[in-house]
């Protein structure tokens, strides 16, 4: 029997390769063969984060990555400044508010994408040691353009940290080179490994500062976590069955280089986007290459949106609706990690079909050949490059 499609902006499929290593025997997490494997998961997470500097590897999900970056860099009255425009932006104030943070929120609309120099501003305003925001907000299909931000931040003389769970290994993202101090990212998105690992790369400067913060912490501890990790120890029992799966999910992705993983993303959310314009429906994400994580439709007036969800699903595409107040008002089509042309194709004409079904005027018929026919227009890839390069 054939498994659907799993086309949410995560969990995402797992790559045959990826599940058999997960297969292997447990090993001994002290051991030697563990110890290689371990070596290379992290000297290969460095890469797809661009970076020379250590990271973290945390069994938990993304939300522990993130819950450490303020667990290690905010005690109370630090000032913190949180920008969000959607769902997870919101989380990170909630986690500075939790951990007593001075919190200064710069709060858009869900759906707008976050301005550099409003950004750069609000941070000098309000004297932020540690700013933090969403590269990828899953929530609207929005990709943040971090480079600028980085740029604007360091002017302003605070540390960054961009919640890159859902875009690293599919959205452009030089951490070193842009200056961002702390990248976190979860297993489960773009790097097509099952949900249950986090990771923290974590600049020199926020290593430091962290090491001044007097908060309470003990399995998120950055500082016991890496220092372990440089003697290829890891400070508790790692999931190492998922160890195994990213390290050749991990491989995978850069056995073409990371450009290649970039350039595929952006080219599958060019394909879904023109798919979904080719049903006359409307976009709610930006229809720009840096948006290829997740596209995110705006449901018609009228329609009910939890239907076209449920109709997909029966149909064997599960796609995702929106999320606290986008509920009902937009559907989101995931295009990360081990998904092809035919997967957006195969969802595109279920979700024709859904919408239909739900009463929505909607043409159909055309979608997935013309997201066939996008993907595949080299002239169209020449004269619209990845942004960020
Ligand atoms: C998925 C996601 C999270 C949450 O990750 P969990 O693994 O569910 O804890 C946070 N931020 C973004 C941008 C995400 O896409």
């Amino acid at each position: 029997m054939h498994p659907g499609y799993l086309m949410t902006p995560g969990p995402t499929p797992i790559p045959p390769e990826v599940e058999a290593a997960m297969a292997r025997p447990i090993v001994y997490h002290r051991g030697p063969e563990f110890q290689a494997v371990l070596e290379r998961v992290l000297a290969n997470l460095a890469r797809v984060a661009r970076t020379s500097w250590p990271v973290a590897l945390f069994t938990a999900s993304g939300t522990g990555a993130m819950e450490s970056a303020v667990a290690n860099l905010v005690a109370p009255g630090t000032p913190a400044l949180v920008v969000s425009a959607g769902n997870f932006g919101e989380r990170f104030a909630q986690l500075v508010d939790r951990y007593g943070g001075r919190l200064e929120h710069l709060r858009y609309e869900w759906g707008a994408t976050p301005d550099p120099d409003e950004i750069g501003e609000r941070a000098r305003a309000c004297g932020a040691r540690v700013v933090f925001c969403t590269h990828s907000e899953t929530s609207t299909g929005v990709v943040a353009d971090v480079r600028a931000i980085a740029e604007r931040v360091r002017g302003a003389g605070a540390l960054l940290v961009v919640d890159a769970i859902s875009s690293l290994g599919a959205v452009p993202l030089e951490q070193e080179a842009w200056g961002i101090d702390v990248v976190v990212s979860g297993s489960q998105k773009a790097l097509m490994t099952p949900p249950g690992l986090a990771l923290a790369a974590v600049s020199p400067a926020a290593r430091a500062a962290a090491r001044e913060v007097p908060t309470p912490r003990f399995y998120f501890d950055w500082e016991r976590i890496l220092t372990g990790q440089e003697a290829l120890r890891t400070a508790f029992t790692p999931a190492v069955s998922l160890i195994f799966g990213l390290d050749a999910a991990l491989r995978l992705l850069l056995a073409d280089g990371l450009e290649a993983a970039w350039e595929r993303s952006a080219r599958l959310g060019r394909a879904c986007r023109a798919g979904v314009k080719a049903m006359g429906l409307e976009l709610f994400s930006p229809d720009e290459d840096r948006s290829a994580v997740v596209t995110a439709v705006r449901v018609p007036d009228g329609v009910d949106g939890a239907a076209v969800v449920r109709e997909a699903r029966r149909r064997g595409v599960t796609l995702a609706g929106g999320q606290g107040r986008l509920k009902g008002q937009i559907v989101r089509i995931g295009h990360i990690g081990f998904i092809g042309i035919d997967d957006v194709a195969a969802a595109l004409t279920a979700l024709e079909a859904a919408f239909a079904a739900a009463g929505a005027d909607v043409e159909t018929g055309l979608a997935a050949d013309r997201a066939r026919a996008v993907y595949a227009d080299a002239s169209l890839q020449a004269a619209a490059p990845s942004p960020g390069r």
